[in-house]
């Protein structure tokens, strides 16, 4: 069976272009502008509605948005023009609280969204600017000092001018874990802020100074009382929202039948056949998780095809 999430990059990052600022600002004239606002991008209904440096300019003058940042993404492969997030805030006045909400999400849309539908480097363009707007956005200010930090090094750092330190974005390293038993059924749990029947597989975040092996067996027995081993890494997936990475790993038990949930993280669990799943997920009684997740082809790979339904994001 096939890994997950193993296809190359569709973006050379071209980290050496972040250390000149006059490079980076010829680039950003040439630049295909992901326009991020407030946790949504600029989209069409299918794909990304890049700005160019000159559209950029005249949303600022308008007076509709702040300035914002400018982070720089990388460069197409292939012909080599360069990408760049624009980040930043809506400054027009709304007339009142509801038709505010409607007028702002107009054009733009949440990765949630839209991740099934972008192309693959659409996808991973507007998953790095989304990561680094959540960074950048929740800190603003030196962890050493106190003090103010600006953008550096074209995004992919912030620098602070009183004590000369430069900071770097973090991810959070979470496990996702896909649980067997020797029949080869699946375990799913249900958590209780889902919907109702809506199943997923088993995660948790890494603990500093735990192996991620560590960190499988320990979150599979805390949610569901199971006991693991063969325990074999199948891909990664990253996930802003808002800073975390998904480490997908596969994993046997031996006594499938002392799986039961921890009545807090989990309230529910069940194991499933393949035919049990794909008749559950057809009649309704089953909802997996959305297609954007690793969740989802982490069970889509085990099934061997596609699944039905799959619900929209809460
Ligand atoms: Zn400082």
């Amino acid at each position: 069976m096939s890994a997950i999430n193993q296809h190359p990059s569709c973006i050379d990052r071209a980290g050496e272009l972040r250390v000149n600022q006059n490079t980076l600002d010829q680039l950003w004239e040439k630049a295909k502008i992901v326009h991020h606002a407030q946790g949504r991008i600029a989209t069409s209904t299918t794909s990304l509605n890049f700005l160019t440096a000159q559209s950029v300019s005249e949303a600022i003058a308008s007076g509709d948005f702040a300035e914002g940042s400018r982070y720089f993404l990388g460069l197409d492969i292939e012909s080599r023009a360069p990408f760049f997030a624009w980040d930043t805030q809506w400054k027009k006045s709304f007339s009142d609280d509801e038709s505010a909400e409607e007028e702002k999400s107009a054009g733009f849309s949440t990765l949630r969204e839209m991740g099934t539908i972008l192309s693959a480097q659409e996808l991973e363009l507007s998953l790095h600017a989304t990561a680094l707007s959540n960074w950048h956005q929740a800190h603003p200010r030196c962890p050493k000092c106190g003090g103010p930090t600006r953008v550096d090094l074209g995004g992919a750092a912030r620098f602070c001018d009183a004590d000369q330190s430069q900071h770097h974005p973090r991810t959070d390293s979470a496990v996702i874990v896909l649980i067997k038993d020797r029949a080869d059924r699946i375990l799913l749990g249900h958590q209780p802020v889902w919907p109702e029947g809506r199943f997923s597989t088993f995660a948790g975040f890494l603990e500093p100074g735990e192996t991620f092996e560590q960190c499988v067996s320990r979150e599979i027995f805390e949610e569901s009382n199971i006991t693991v081993s063969e325990i074999q890494y199948l891909g990664s997936q990253p996930w802003p929202f808002p800073a975390s990475i998904m480490i997908s790993f596969e994993a046997v038990t031996d006594n499938p039948e002392v799986a039961r949930g921890d009545g807090e993280e989990i309230t529910e669990v069940k194991w499933f056949s393949r035919a049990e799943l794909k008749a559950a997920a057809a009649d309704g009684s089953l909802l997996l998780p959305p297609g954007i997740s690793v969740a989802r082809k982490m069970i889509e790979r085990w099934l061997g095809e596609p699944a039905q339904g799959g619900e929209t994001w809460r």
